[in-house]
């Protein structure tokens, strides 16, 4: 398989940024020879499929928005994440795009449903402005076969040592969930119920945690969440959270905030298929913490030394 095929200079960053995160895994400074030794002989305790934006959607090109490639994009996705046997898999948000009627949507979300439902392992789902722009939360989330009985798209998980959370910014700034066309893609929002929730499920964990999340938490503006920087001192104040993936922007992006990593993913549906676009990565999660992006096509490459 091409990796990476529409950036040359990926790689370097990846070499350097690989340097960097190793240093957690080896004492002192031994080089990248004995940084990929250790590596190779420290196998990842978890692997996690990660796709982003994929605006499924039977319409003609917008832009760079390529609606219907996105149904034959995800398979060679899943296909990565069945061979090197990812123990789950998320998508964070806008699974599709808008349909003329409810109808057709519904059948939108049934068709990469299909596709994404070939993974063999757990599924998850990050809710994203357009999976609830027509459709209702529960609509959506029970056409992927997500029914979960406390009612709500925001939960958390243990898996492998480690604790896993999934957000919803899919509010508006009063609170009032998405749906039916309710909402303006800029006024986003954690509302304080969500934000209770989250200190609580942090406070009782001892794991250390990574957040999925659609819209940003690491910026403000039209793609970051209203209360971006309560939700993040939430996080930083758990002492727990290694990291928030998030999509929304379609861009790729690195910052830390207060020793938390967030690293932005790029769009699935960005460009054709047909000249080789497409994105996704493998999350290894390795002992101590330190997390390794496995980025394909367009997706960057990271390597996230634990603080
Ligand atoms: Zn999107």
């Amino acid at each position: 398989m091409t990796k990476n095929i529409s950036r040359p200079g990926s790689r370097r960053t990846f070499l350097a940024e690989t340097a960097f995160g190793c240093g957690a895994l080896v004492l002192g400074s031994q080089g990248f020879a004995a940084c990929a030794a250790a590596e190779k002989e420290t196998p990842p305790v978890l692997k996690i499929g990660l796709l982003t934006d994929m605006h499924y959607a039977e319409k003609v090109t917008a832009g760079n928005r390529h609606y219907r490639d996105s149904l034959r994009k995800i398979r060679p996705a899943v296909d990565h994440f069945n061979k090197v046997k990812a123990d789950f898999a998320v998508e964070l948000g806008d699974f599709v795009d808008e349909a003329p009627t409810l109808e057709e949507e519904l059948a939108y979300v049934e068709k990469i449903e299909a596709e994404f439902a070939r993974f063999k392992g757990d599924r998850h789902y990050v809710l994203g402005n357009h999976c609830v722009s027509r459709l209702k939360k529960e609509e959506f989330l029970s056409s992927c076969g997500q029914r979960r009985k406390e009612k709500r798209a925001y939960y958390s998980f243990d898996r492998g040592g480690f604790h896993f959370v999934v957000l919803d910014a899919c509010f508006r700034s009063d609170g009032v969930p998405y749906g039916r066309k309710n909402f303006k893609w800029t006024d986003t929002e954690i509302p304080p119920v969500e934000r209770k929730w989250l200190a609580a499920d942090l406070q009782k964990n001892s794991r250390p945690t990574i957040v999925f999340a659609h819209q940003r938490l690491d910026v403000g503006g039209s793609y970051g969440v209203k209360s971006a920087v309560k939700v993040r001192k939430i996080l930083e104040d758990s002492g727990r959270v290694l990291a928030v993936f998030q999509g929304h922007n379609h861009v790729n992006d690195h910052k830390v905030i207060g020793g938390v990593h967030y690293v932005t993913l790029a769009a699935l549906i960005e460009g054709a298929l047909a000249k080789g676009n497409n994105a996704w990565s493998v999350l290894e999660v390795y002992p101590g913490g330190v997390l390794k992006v496995d980025g394909f096509h367009h997706q960057e490459d990271y390597s996230l030394a634990a603080d």
